[in-house]
């Protein structure tokens, strides 16, 4: 098995212990923010579930029996993996209702004995399929194990969550971030991300070795407002950006810029009302400056509009437009003139 993160494994040992005195979670909800592990701590506790010889000193699985192969190989016909697929008609990344009937039908055929069933992300199943997979948790067969990985708990079905023991998974403290992110490759260009990826190390770590360090500075420039601009070229200069060859060649666009720009705006209203900055710390004296600009209620309305218009960021009917109208009030804010 490979080694878990050490952040992870008092989760992983906690349900260790829940199996050995037989009480183990029969839906378990893994939430946590994005880059925090969450789906490698499932991994490991389905790996751990269905190994035949697990280690008794370490507790661990064994990583060599036929189900930890055949698991590791994505293969193993007792453990299901429900994820959006990727298809005509599911530009939403939906978990479909369909999947859901695939999965009451495998879980019927299949022998008894344990199984263990994946839901990866959550919050990917709508009411409909919410409510299809509340039939299966409220009569749950034996012996499967449901995990359920989640950045938002609160979205999901609250008749779904109570069917779970919820498990919040926190990034770990810095140091100990750092410390691991020191150990993997890439990692020590996504020491000056961790602050920005929320103390997620896998997202600082990902976004590193996308090359996504060389954005900030140009993010910076632009939010931190240096050369007010209207939200008109504001937004042609975003949109050649994003586009740029080299820009989507890193993986960068929309999203993640959008990301940014909330954690941006949640910086701001953090240091309007008094608190450090969390995601931008380097930027302290210009969220200083401009946060000064408005109140706190401004900028804590300004943070609820951008992630109602984050909510279409995966489909804009049209990017200039879009970016025009994310960006317009805060240009005005902070001085941009048309
Ligand atoms: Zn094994």
């Amino acid at each position: 098995m490979a080694e878990l993160m050490p952040w992870l494994e008092p989760w992983y040992r906690r349900f260790v212990a829940a199996m050995a005195a037989e009480r183990a979670p029969q839906a378990l909800m893994l939430g946590g923010p994005r880059g925090v592990g969450k789906e490698a701590l499932a991994q490991a506790l389905a790996a751990r579930w269905l190994c035949e010889r697990p280690l008794e000193a370490g507790e661990s699985a064994c990583g060599q029996c036929r189900s930890c192969r055949l698991l590791r190989a994505g293969d193993h016909p007792l453990a299901w993996r429900l994820a959006p697929e990727a298809s005509l008609g599911n530009e939403g990344r939906q978990i479909t209702l369909e999947q859901i009937r695939d999965l009451q039908e495998g879980l019927s055929l299949a022998e008894a004995g344990r199984r263990v069933v994946t839901i990866v992300p959550a919050e990917a199943m709508n009411r409909f399929t919410a409510n299809a997979l509340l039939k299966v948790l409220e009569e749950p067969p034996a012996g499967v194990s449901f995990l359920l990985v989640t950045e938002s708990p609160s979205a999901l079905l609250p008749t779904v969550r109570s069917r779970c023991q919820v498990w919040w998974i926190a990034p770990p403290a810095r140091d100990a971030a750092l410390a691991w992110l020191a150990t993997q490759e890439g990692g020590p260009q996504a020491a000056p991300l961790l602050d920005l990826a929320g103390g997620a190390p896998l997202a600082a770590l990902q976004w590193a070795r996308a090359g996504w360090g060389r954005w900030i500075e140009r993010f910076l420039a632009e939010v931190g407002g240096e050369a007010p601009k209207s939200p008109l070229t504001w937004a042609a200069g975003l949109e050649s950006w994003l586009k740029a060859k080299e820009t989507q060649e890193s993986g960068f666009g929309l999203e993640a810029w959008m990301d940014w720009w909330l954690r941006w705006l949640h910086d701001l209203a953090r240091v309007a009302s008094g608190a450090p900055a969390r995601h931008f710390p380097q930027a302290g004296e210009r969220l200083r400056a401009l946060a000064g600009r408005a109140s706190l209620r401004t900028w804590l309305a300004l943070e609820t509009k951008a992630r109602a218009r984050a909510e279409w960021v995966r489909h804009p009917l049209n990017l200039r437009l879009y970016l025009e109208d994310v960006v317009s009030d805060y240009a005005d804010l902070i001085g941009g003139k048309g």
